[in-house]
């Protein structure tokens, strides 16, 4: 027998962040959190509260801004106010490296803002201050009562730690292999930072751990170790991933399998943008792996065939487009107005092969005239033919459809 079985997240604590009525909960088996971050310059506090705000509106539920100079830790209050007097109720995190501690005392209202701290071990500090610096950071959390992320990358691993454990590995009699040894040495510095905090006197609770790297392999092999090692709920990523279907097809291959594993409680996928590129597009991405898995439903999917020598002009990928962009803005609204919209599944195929079938398999299909077919376009309802589309108006009518569809067939939220 061929059994689909469910996943099974690993159990980790959860973490709340964010203040009363706009709590996102991270771990303790709660839906995997997408997150993102700007690329303005935070100190532009307007353009980064816009920024926010569009990441926040494409569904990002977290939102990262650097903070690494006095001009962006003055910003971050007033980030917040803008982002408060547009009602974009998105917890900031600041992503502090080098200075975190200096920044953190001597801007208390930018340490108030912020819903989160996320500090990197090995960019705290020389290797005589790191300690204290760590040490200061860590006091000004438990100050201010906030969560912070240990994010370790292997681009900036603590030099010393990593000396330390190479003179270890070498008095060895079976030396570890310097890949083994990077794995360990990041898996080590994220739980011992993590360990020293509670040493310090931040709760369990408030602690989330990421260990990112830039390679798929060495990403899913340090995050299973790290996943049987840590109670601490892991921020998952491929840093660096790259642009375009690279950076996606990265990071997809590397969270699909850690997802699939039941590891990993936060994603954030580091896409670099194209010049002049949307910022949001990491955003979707992070959703559409989640969707894909059936982990989490966010939009209505449309399932739509690749096309092929039946489908000799653009007409379905246009239509299909169409559809998927107009599902997806048409979310903001539904998603207030109808209950379970999100999961509504709608098919858009190129011809009589596989159309009406898989048509009748989603909630609203279509099927396309291929290259030679009759001029017309069957619509499915729940499997039913209920209608067929012809001429120039397809897809309003279509769209039409949808709309009539969904007020029908989701319960109204009442507000
Ligand atoms: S549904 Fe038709 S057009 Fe689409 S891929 Fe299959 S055969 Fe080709």
């Amino acid at each position: 027998m061929i059994v689909n079985k469910p996943l099974v997240r690993k159990h980790t604590h959860e973490v709340i962040v964010g203040w009363n009525g706009h709590e996102v909960k991270v771990g303790g088996g709660n839906p995997v959190v997408v997150q993102s971050m700007t690329n303005t310059d935070t100190a532009d506090a307007l353009n980064t509260a816009l920024q926010v705000k569009a990441l926040y509106l494409a569904g990002s539920e977290v939102v990262r801004i650097t903070v690494n100079n006095e001009e962006a830790a003055k910003a971050v209050p007033y980030i917040r106010e803008q982002l408060d007097k547009m009602r974009i109720p998105v917890p900031l995190v600041g992503d502090f490296h080098y200075n975190g501690h200096l920044l953190l005392q001597k801007f208390p209202d930018c340490a108030r803002s912020l819903s989160k701290y996320r500090i990197n071990p090995g960019n705290v500090g020389s290797a005589r201050s790191r300690d204290d610096n760590y040490a200061s950071m860590i006091e000004m959390a438990i100050q201010h009562d906030k969560p912070v992320r240990i994010g370790v990358n292997w681009g900036s691993l603590d030099q010393s730690l990593l000396a330390r454990m190479m003179d270890e590995n070498a008095q060895l009699a079976d030396p570890l292999p310097p890949e083994q040894l990077m794995y360990q040495a990041l898996i080590e510095s994220a739980l011992s930072s993590a360990y020293k905090a509670i040493e310090l006197g931040l709760p369990e609770n408030k602690i989330l751990l990421s260990c990112k790297v830039s390679q798929v392999q060495d990403l899913i092999a340090v995050y299973r170790e790290l996943s049987k090692r840590s109670p601490f709920p892991l921020h998952l990523g491929l840093t660096e991933a790259g642009m375009g279907s690279k950076g996606i097809v990265a990071s997809t291959a590397a969270l699909a399998v850690l997802l699939q594993e039941g590891i990993g409680d936060t994603i954030r996928i580091s896409l670099t943008p194209e010049p002049n590129g949307d910022r949001t597009k990491e955003v979707i991405v992070a959703q559409e792996i989640l969707q894909s898995m059936g982990l989490r439903a966010f939009t209505p999917q449309v399932i739509a065939c690749p096309g092929c020598g039946r489908t000799t002009s653009t007409v379905f990928q246009e239509l299909a487009q169409q559809i998927q962009n107009y599902l997806r803005d048409q979310m903001p609204v539904w998603k207030n107005q109808f209950s379970g919209v999100e999961e509504m599944k709608v098919a858009v195929m190129g011809c009589v092969v596989n159309g009406p079938g898989e048509s009748k398999h989603a909630d609203i299909g279509i099927s396309l005239p291929g290259t030679g077919e009759a001029p017309s376009a069957p619509v499915f309802l729940d499997g039913k033919r209920v209608t067929t589309l012809k001429g120039e108006r397809i897809a309003e009518e279509f769209q039409a459809i949808v709309q009539r569809y969904v007020e029908q067939r989701y319960v109204k939220v009442s507000h």
